[in-house]
């Protein structure tokens, strides 16, 4: 499983970018004492990942003063010192996920257009029907006709029931018969696409609130999950437009998509450091099964270059 996760991140995520490797690898497989010259190479990489420069350069910091204590003093202490600081900031920004709560399960997928909500909606819906969780699709983005439609290609491709209703319909009023259409049918759980645009930020604030309150209303522990789709390939940018689209209050974690072929694998160590927040899902390709759970051992050793 590990080794799964390992092969296809490292396939996707660093597939145009050996350039970043090269320096990690270049900088570890080094030997002896370790030099200024090093960290300088090290924080570098890390910027030009997209780890962002604040968390970069206050990485690189740290391990200074660790050599200049003497607390570091050679190559072989560098890489494990790195290891565990990456592990700790991507563990610090985790939370217990809710799994238990009342029945049906209501997860809310949340962020800008074009991310990529609705693929991971279907993505996610196969992913828990292979886990043996039925679960019932809410096309909340009533906003666009193209996404009811979109939501209903993959619904059919799933093999998932769909509750939508017509353009400009109340979102929240499509997650209500979705809930209803859950509890009626036994489902457990129930997927819900919403807006990523609104004619402005306030409104669409406004009606993702709603839907959590119709949900909340209608179900105990409802939302259990609201997950904010982030595009990697907008690397930083994707970071202050989730920051400026104002869904980061009650997210619980990050989807973050199109991690194949992009530069920018570094933006989940931002997403820790600025967002404080869990990445739950890494998407990497257009096909229903490239979603994976993030694994944060995995990514930071593959980032490293680590044999496991
Ligand atoms: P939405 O507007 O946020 O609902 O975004 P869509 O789900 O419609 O996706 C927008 C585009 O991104 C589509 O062309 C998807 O095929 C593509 N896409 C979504 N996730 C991924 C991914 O992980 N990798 C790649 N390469 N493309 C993706």
């Amino acid at each position: 499983m590990a080794g799964t996760f390992l092969n296809k991140l490292k396939r996707g995520l660093f597939m145009t970018h050996t350039e970043f490797l090269e320096k990690v690898g270049e900088t570890f497989q080094r030997t002896g004492p370790v030099e200024p010259a090093h960290i300088d190479q090290l924080e570098e990489a890390l910027i030009s990942a997209d780890a962002g420069v604040p968390l970069s350069v206050r990485l690189a910091d740290e391990l200074r003063d660790e050599v200049k204590a003497n607390r570091i003093t050679t190559m072989e202490e560098l890489r494990p010192a790195v290891r565990q600081r990456l592990l700790k900031l991507l563990n610090d920004a985790d939370s217990p996920q809710q799994l238990s709560g009342d029945s049906p399960r209501v997860t809310l997928v949340v962020g800008v257009n074009g991310t990529g909500k609705t693929t991971t909606v279907a993505k996610l819906a196969k992913r828990r029907m292979e886990a043996g969780t039925s679960v019932v699709l809410a096309a909340a983005d009533t906003f666009r006709a193209a996404a009811v439609e979109q939501l209903k290609i993959w619904a059919d491709r799933v093999d998932a029931p769909v509750v939508h209703q017509q353009e400009g319909a109340d979102p929240a009023a499509v997650v209500y018969d979705a809930i209803a259409a859950a509890k009626a049918r036994n489902i457990d759980e129930v997927l819900v696409d919403t807006a990523g645009r609104l004619h402005t930020r306030a409104n669409l604030m406004k009606e993702l609130e709603k839907v959590k309150g119709v949900a909340a209303r209608e179900v105990d522990g409802a939302p259990h999950e609201v997950l904010l789709v982030l595009d990697a390939t907008t690397g930083s940018n994707g970071i202050e437009q989730a920051q400026q689209f104002g869904a980061t209050a009650g997210v619980d974690g990050v989807v973050l998509t199109k991690l194949d072929g992009t530069a920018k694998g570094g933006v989940i160590l931002a997403i820790a450091e600025i967002l404080k927040l869990p990445v739950r899902w890494v998407g990497v390709g257009e096909g229903i099964d490239d979603l994976l759970p993030f694994d944060p051992v995995g990514f930071v050793d593959s980032l490293l270059d680590v044999e496991t």
